[in-house]
């Protein structure tokens, strides 16, 4: 019997931002037709009064919470008080009002941020809070271990089916590319397509390239958060080693990891563009190693599908359809 009933009402919240619109798709693949999603201007995900009424007015029976502000080291560094502020009052608005609400089953989405800088590789869900976390994204990844504990409390508390999932590094179409915002993929693709299409001589990599990062397409992510809500419930989990283990949420990746100059050279590879890479030592290198360990996911049967090179090319093409699409209306 599968955790979620294609009678249940399911709210997305974030349907438009990465892994909320695959996870959108994904659903309405695999038939679930009732699904309700609101756009930022018309719910404030931050505003409890606000998400309260939505809950009685919609009333929706599973919640998946893939809304959060994000952004890319630079962005974490400089604007920590929002991403840890918002994050916050969001996970509280839409958490804790889907338990008033009486919300049989939630999923909430994490990040492989919340583990110690230093943890050992690969990191396994028993990780969290073994040490100190990597100072660049601390702000953020404290919202985000607050919110996987107050899932973890109203589990234990109340009996919930409500479970927290950590994805490792996300990527793929409909990604933010904003210079300032972006996450390390998006920031290559964009400065080396430009490189190409203006001739520049050189591209600026962020710090060493000696990061190692595991990523992951945004779709076959979509695809694990799915399996782990039809098939997992908050008894299979605590059976699990990590459920008996007092752990409350699973890592989502992929088991590869590459370097951040190893990437960069294959988007400037699939790109096309022939200048140099220069690395810029005086921005943060970040977090040196973020391999999950994802022996419960595989568990459940999850393989990922999308090869980085492959996903890479299709976010590549994605984006420079989008840039040709805005020169074309510019000019119009
Ligand atoms: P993180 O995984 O939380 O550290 O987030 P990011 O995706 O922002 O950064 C990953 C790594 O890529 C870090 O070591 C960055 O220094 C490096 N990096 C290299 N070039 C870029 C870039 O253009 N943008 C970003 N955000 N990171 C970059």
């Amino acid at each position: 019997m599968p955790c979620i009933h294609p009678t249940d009402r399911i709210f997305v919240a974030g349907h438009l931002g990465l892994v909320g619109s695959a996870l959108h798709r994904e659903l309405l693949s695999r038939g679930y037709s009732d699904i309700v999603v609101r756009r930022r201007s018309e719910l404030d995900l931050r505003d409890d009064a606000a998400v309260a009424r939505f809950y009685a007015e919609a009333q929706p029976t599973v919640v998946f919470v893939a809304a959060a502000r994000v952004g890319g080291i630079l962005a974490n560094l400089q604007r920590g008080a929002e991403f840890l502020h918002d994050n916050l009052q969001l996970q509280n608005s839409v958490i804790w009002g889907a338990h008033q609400a009486g919300v049989r089953r939630l999923i909430f989405l994490g990040s492989s941020c919340i583990y110690p800088r230093d943890a050992a590789q690969p990191m396994a869900e028993t990780a969290l809070l073994t040490g100190p976390l990597e100072p660049s994204n601390r702000a953020y990844a404290l919202a985000k271990i607050a919110g996987l504990e107050l899932v973890q409390t109203l589990r234990q508390q109340f009996g919930h089916d409500y479970l927290s999932v950590m994805p490792t590094n996300l990527y793929g179409p409909g990604d933010n590319f904003d210079p300032n915002e972006s996450h390390v993929l998006p920031g290559l693709i964009r400065r080396i397509v430009a490189a190409k299409r203006e001739q520049q001589s050189e591209v600026v990599v962020f710090g060493s390239g000696q990061p190692r990062r595991e990523f992951l397409h945004a779709d076959d992510c979509a695809r694990a958060i799915v399996d782990v809500a039809e098939r997992m419930d908050a008894g299979t989990l605590a059976g699990s080693s990590i459920g008996r283990a007092g752990f409350s949420h699973i890592n989502i990746g992929s088991g590869d990891e590459v370097s951040i100059a190893e990437v960069a050279r294959c988007i400037a590879e699939l790109v096309g563009y022939a200048g140099r890479l220069r690395f810029d030592p005086s921005k943060p290198d970040g977090t040196p190693r973020k391999l999950l360990d994802c022996t419960l996911l595989r568990g459940l049967g999850f393989r990922p599908r999308i090869a980085l090179v492959d996903g890479l090319r299709q976010t590549i093409d994605w984006y420079c359809q989008m840039l040709d699409q805005q020169s074309a209306l510019l000019r119009r």
